[in-house]
């Protein structure tokens, strides 16, 4: 590094009404951070309600390196994340929950992993602390299924805890309860991943922000990352696929309805044949599947040309000194 200046360690934390944990959360990091390089601390307020604002601004007051990033309203922890994300400066980016549940201890373990050669460490709350019902097991499933998905053996992906090298963020737009998906999305996008064991703490002040609502929502954006990072270049086979089943389908069925009109009238019951009619839809559906296959063909290319989105991610172009253009 020659710039003395630069930022070394962003440190990003979403708060949504954790007034009574952040002082505390604050001094854990300033004693975890104090071996390392320069380093930022930004909190992003997520709509609180409570005193949260007031206890941020006081703690900024007598500490230069912490930036408060207010946002009009509740957008949501992955927005808040985003937030925070795309005003850090530093080279490496490590978010955190505001309530105290992960421990800033482990921040310089997860730097150190980091710089052995990768572009994200997980943190893996293997000995967790949160209500086994509606928390526990539910994400134990969770990321059974996720780590099968999206073929990235993590067992944690919803740790918020994680190193982030900062381009390894450059590419990766968040929607809905994605921030969970980051290793994933950047794995497939050839960073190289790794996890390591962190510590989990009960939370000792305010309340969790989250229901068992939240399983669908991640199951739906599992959905959307899987069908996108396999597929938004070619959207025509997924529906073209379809629509080709549907149309055998639909021949299959108007093939027995044949058969049975004219080589075995005996079991043709004329006025209630259920196979005509299924004819009948899947050869509709097929059509509207192709038909949708091609216009998301279409958004496709809207997406991608509007964006300037390469079908590719380059690493670096090697060239030659005395090459001539
Ligand atoms: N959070 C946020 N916006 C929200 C919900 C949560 O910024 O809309 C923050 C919250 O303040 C905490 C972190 O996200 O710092 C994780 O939330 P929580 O502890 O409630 O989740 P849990 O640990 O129960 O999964
Ligand atoms: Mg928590």
């Amino acid at each position: 590094m020659t710039d003395n200046n630069a930022i070394e360690l962003s440190i990003v934390i979403p708060v949504l009404n954790e007034a009574d944990s952040l002082k505390t959360l604050y001094e854990e990091i300033v004693v975890a951070v104090s071996g390392s390089g320069n380093c930022e601390i930004i909190f992003i307020d997520d709509g609180s309600t409570d005193a949260s604002l007031t206890t941020l601004m006081d703690i900024q007051q007598n500490d230069g390196r912490v930036r408060i990033i207010k946002l009009r309203r509740n957008f949501g922890q992955t927005a808040a994340l985003s937030a925070g994300f795309k005003h850090a400066g530093g080279r490496i980016i490590i978010p955190l929950d505001a309530d105290g549940q992960n421990d800033p201890a482990d921040i310089p373990r997860l730097v150190a992993r980091l710089n052995t050669g990768f572009d994200i460490v997980s943190g893996w709350r293997k000995k967790r602390h949160d209500n086994a019902l509606t928390r526990t097991i539910p994400s134990r499933m969770a990321n059974w299924i996720i780590a099968r998905i999206t073929g990235v053996r993590l067992h944690d992906f919803g740790c918020t805890l994680k190193a982030y090298r900062a381009e390894s963020l450059k590419c990766i737009r968040l929607y809905g309860e994605m921030h969970r998906f980051i290793p994933a999305l950047a794995s497939w996008g050839g960073e190289r991943v790794t996890e390591i064991v962190v510590n989990h703490r009960p939370r000792t002040a305010g309340k969790t922000k989250y229901g068992l609502n939240r399983i669908f929502k991640v199951i739906l954006d599992l959905i959307t990352i899987k069908f996108l990072a396999s597929f938004s270049t070619k959207p025509i086979y997924v529906f073209g696929g379809l629509g080709g089943l549907s149309l055998l389908g639909s021949f299959a069925s108007g093939f027995a309805v044949l058969y049975y009109k004219f080589l075995d009238p005996e079991h043709l019951a004329m006025n209630n044949n259920p196979l005509l009619v299924l004819s009948m839809i899947l050869f509709t559906t097929a059509i509207q599947f192709i038909l949708m296959g091609l216009l998301a063909e279409i958004l496709v290319r809207t997406y991608h040309e509007s964006q300037n989105r390469e079908i590719y991610i380059i690493e670096e172009i090697l060239e030659s000194n005395g090459r001539q253009e």
